[in-house]
Parts: structure tokens; C-alpha cells; sequence
């Protein structure tokens, strides 16, 4: 069995105002995915990088750290 990481997620995106508590990495990637696959597109010509590497750097941007 492996840890869940459970992370808080503010999204990064201004226009965007969805917010998530205590879910995987892998919930925020499905809503980069589902509202922001546009955006992602945009920015990774524009910046020059991979989809992927744009939506890793978004879910760091987007993730709120937490002191327990
Ligand atoms: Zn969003």
C-alpha cells in the first residue's frame, strides 16, 4: 500500500477559483485537465515545454502547504 499524499490545492489560474482540501495531486491534474487543457496548450508553445511540464508546474503553483 503505498502513502497518500493529501495536499491542499488553490488553483493558480486568476479567472479560476476552485479550491481543493486534503485530495491527490491526481484530483487537481483532472481539473487542469477538464478547465484548463486550453490554457496548458497556450502556455506550453509559448514557453517552449512539454504539457506535462506545464501541468507539473502548475500543481506546484496551485498546491498550498500546510503546517501540521
Ligand atoms: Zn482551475
Amino acid at each position: 500500500m503505498g502513502i497518500l499524499h493529501l495536499l491542499n490545492f488553490n488553483c493558480v489560474f486568476p479567472t479560476c477559483n476552485f479550491k481543493c482540501n486534503n485530495v491527490e495531486e491526481i484530483e487537481f491534474l483532472k481539473h487542469l485537465k477538464e478547465k484548463h487543457s486550453e490554457e496548458l496548450l497556450k502556455i506550453s508553445k509559448k514557453e517552449k515545454m512539454s504539457i506535462k511540464a506545464v501541468e507539473m508546474i502548475t500543481t506546484s503553483n496551485s498546491s498550498v502547504f500546510i503546517n501540521t
